[in-house]
């Protein structure tokens, strides 16, 4: 549907810009978790989300995500799970990690498996096309309206936001930014945000591998960099491999021969012969931090408010818990009859999530410094470690669950 004006008339309660995965689940959050009607909440999207026949018809998309526990709640609040699960989600049991110093399979390795807190599985491993297009069908459902055009300008007047889309002028009461790690929302609210380059590029692309891949998560630390294997439901892996920017460039170049022979010896082997079975992407790596995620009527969620490198497979994992935050929070204010656009109620989203995602965001990249490319003492002092990590069931237990996403406050959405 195209974006229709509604500058004169009266405002709808929220417009979320961009239907990427997290646009998509704040709005169904907003109208499932908060008590918004869904007649006055519209998606903006300068490209709308395909429709979930057509994803499941067309090769796989190359984008994958691992989702923890806690989204997975989350998007069965949202409606979407059962799409999601039916189109070639596939779980994965256990991770297993290991540094370059040491061999894959000796006792150094660490090893995380559901089994060993009781759980069925650590996650599932997710195209990102079939996430969108899986929440778009829920949206559709939900009969929230999804408009397509581009935000250009957004101007404050009192008691409610224009935002401009070309010619056309849509209004709000609060305007959700989850326009990704380039978020025009961001920028023209006027929000700064903290930038760091990591030198890196993730090289993406879908493997097979000669060994199967044991619904396990294989990652390694190189010293330079991270390279994982995800495990896909049809027995393939989807490989993400973080590397300074000169040899991800060159290894783009390289023949499919070659380009596997390097694959396998920078996973030492672990899984036998590889050959690449897709094309290769490439995703510069850097990241993000809004130093506020509100102002009046407008809040940040997901990419816009922050990005963190893909070594721990968070980035999406995070943004679900930003969108149900801030359904949790403006649910509390609506049901005392407050303006969903009130910044003293948005200033509460921001304190709670701001500090889950700063904690997330220092932890990731401690294990980059000093796992993935560190060198000197205390890079060696944490490569020691694993192996007491990998004998100690209670750190261990602290660790998987920080990965599921269950640790910290967690929103009504993913406590279930
Ligand atoms: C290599 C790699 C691997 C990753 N692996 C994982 C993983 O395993 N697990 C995980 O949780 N995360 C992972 N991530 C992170 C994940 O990709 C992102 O966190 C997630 O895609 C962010 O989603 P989003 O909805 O916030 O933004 P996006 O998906 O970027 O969506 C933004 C939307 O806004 C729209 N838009 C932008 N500007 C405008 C505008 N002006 N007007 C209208 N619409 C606009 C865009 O068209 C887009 O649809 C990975 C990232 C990388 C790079």
């Amino acid at each position: 549907m195209k974006a229709s004006m509604n500058g004169g008339a009266t405002p709808y309660d929220a417009i979320i810009v961009g239907a990427g995965p997290i646009g998509l689940a704040s709005a169904l959050l907003l109208a499932r978790q908060s008590g918004f009607a869904s007649t006055r909440l519209a998606v903006v999207d300068r490209r709308l989300p395909e429709e979930l026949d057509k994803v499941a018809a067309a090769s796989m998309d190359l984008r994958v995500f691992a989702l923890s526990r806690a989204s997975e709640r989350i998007l069965r609040v949202c409606g979407a799970w059962d799409d999601i699960r039916a189109t070639r989600a596939g779980p994965y049991e256990r991770m297993h990690v290991w540094h370059a110093d040491v061999p894959p399979h000796g006792g150094e390795a660490l090893i995380f498996d559901a089994a060993e807190i009781g759980e069925r599985d650590l996650g599932v491993i997710v195209e990102n096309s079939v996430l969108q297009a899986s929440l778009a069908g829920a949206l559709r459902r939900a009969g929230i309206a999804l408009l397509e055009g581009e935000v250009t300008s957004l101007t404050q007047e009192r008691g409610a936001v224009n935002l401009g889309l070309g010619d056309e002028t849509l209004r709000a009461r609060l305007v959700v930014g989850a326009d990704g790690a380039a978020s025009r929302v961001r920028e023209l609210a006027g929000l700064t945000a903290a930038r760091g380059d990591y030198g890196q590029t993730a090289l993406v692309a879908m493997v097979e591998t000669a060994r199967p891949h044991q619904h396990t998560a294989w990652q390694r630390f190189l010293g330079e960099g991270t390279l994982a294997f995800l495990p896909l439901h049809d027995g393939r892996s989807s490989i993400v491999w973080s590397l300074p920017t000169a040899r991800a460039d060159r290894l783009l170049t390289l023949a499919p021969e070659a380009f596997e022979r390097e694959l396998e010896q920078d996973l030492d082997g672990a899984l036998g012969k590889v050959r690449l079975a897709s094309e290769r992407i490439r995703f510069p790596l850097w990241k993000l931090s809004a130093e506020h995620y509100v102002t009046a009527r407008l809040a940040l969620v997901g990419d816009a408010a922050h990005v963190v490198h893909p070594l721990a497979g968070q980035g999406a994992n995070l943004g679900l818990l930003d969108a149900a935050a801030l359904a949790d929070v403006l649910a509390e204010g609506l049901a005392q009859r407050e303006d969903p656009g009130a910044e003293r109620i948005l200033r509460r989203y921001e304190r709670w999530r701001r500090s889950e995602n700063e904690l997330m965001a220092a932890a990731i990249d401690a294990f980059d410094r000093l796992l993935a490319r560190g060198s000197g003492k205390f890079a060696e002092l944490a490569q020691r470690g694993m192996p007491w990590v990998n004998r100690s069931s209670l750190a261990k237990r602290v660790f998987i669950e920080r990965a599921m996403g269950l640790a910290g406050e967690l929103p009504a959405a993913a406590a279930r």
